[in-house]
């Protein structure tokens, strides 16, 4: 069977709940990726939350960007420790790589980059990719790894991105605030008002909004590539397409 590379990316609002790690989600999308390597996909992950997971060992407060770096620091090795201990019980094995986002402006290291990342494949370990917040702080600030992965995902040679996230899809506005907002299935260009458009987080722990999301959909089909924007809380859409290749919600980018 043809395998095919994808790139998961999870957000800190969907790890996270009542301000800790959301243990329970984590187990279901490391399920999630058990099933997916099972049908001969390649996995990266991209996960943010080490704030988040800082934060419940020691609650430093998060509005300060120096703070956010710290709690990164603390909150990185046991986020990985949680993912380690799922991948466990479906036999498999995770691995941490962090990147910032310079690594991608150098040939050399994203050649470097590569090479770690096709080893661990090829060796069925799962990438994990975060940013490395103690020398970069771009994704910290504003992004929360939604451009990240889609650099990761183009450079790294990926088909897919897929954004697990906070809402469900791509709506003609937002839906948080309108009730009549419709969900946009497919998507095949964005235009330059929606790529400026107000940044709007939705959640204290979250500092992306669907602007970074677009930007990153925009990128990564100006290079033939696509992009699944799905519920990251429950997931049997990002399951239904990816598995029995179903497009039932969610928004597809595709150029
Ligand atoms: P996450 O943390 O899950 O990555 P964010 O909270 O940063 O996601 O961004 C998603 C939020 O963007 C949604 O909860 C929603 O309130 C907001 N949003 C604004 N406009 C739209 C839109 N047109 N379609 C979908 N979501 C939108």
């Amino acid at each position: 069977m043809h395998t095919q590379r994808i790139v998961i990316k999870v957000g800190s609002h969907v790890l996270t709940e009542d301000g800790a790690i959301a243990k329970a989600r984590i187990l279901a999308l490391v399920e999630l990726i058990a099933e997916l390597k099972a049908h001969t996909y390649e996995v990266i992950l991209v996960s943010s939350g080490a704030v988040a997971a800082g934060h419940t060992l020691l609650p430093l407060d998060r509005s300060n960007v120096a703070n956010r770096q710290a709690l990164a620091a603390i909150g990185q090795p046991l986020l990985l420790k949680m993912y380690q201990e799922k991948f466990e019980k479906f036999g498999h094995l995770c691995s941490q790589v962090l990147l910032s986002a310079d690594v991608f402006e150098s040939d050399k290291h994203t050649a470097h980059a590569k090479v770690a990342i096709d080893t661990l494949l090829e060796n069925s370990v799962v990438p994990i990719i975060n940013e490395n917040d103690t020398v970069s702080i771009e994704e910290l600030v504003f992004g929360d790894n939604d451009r990240l992965s889609a650099h990761v995902a183009h450079y790294f040679d990926a088909q897919m991105l897929v954004i697990l996230s906070d809402i469900d899809a791509f709506y003609d506005k937002d839906p948080n605030r309108y009730d009549d907002a419709k969900r946009r299935a497919v998507v095949t260009a964005i235009s330059k008002e929606e790529l400026e458009a107000e940044h709007t987080p939705n959640n204290e722990f979250a500092t992306g909004g669907i602007v970074t999301k677009l930007q990153s959909a925009d990128f990564l089909m100006k290079h033939g590539r696509q992009m699944l924007l799905a519920s990251g809380f429950d997931l049997s859409d990002v399951k239904a397409f990816l598995v029995d290749g179903e497009h039932v919600g969610g928004t597809l980018f595709i150029s």
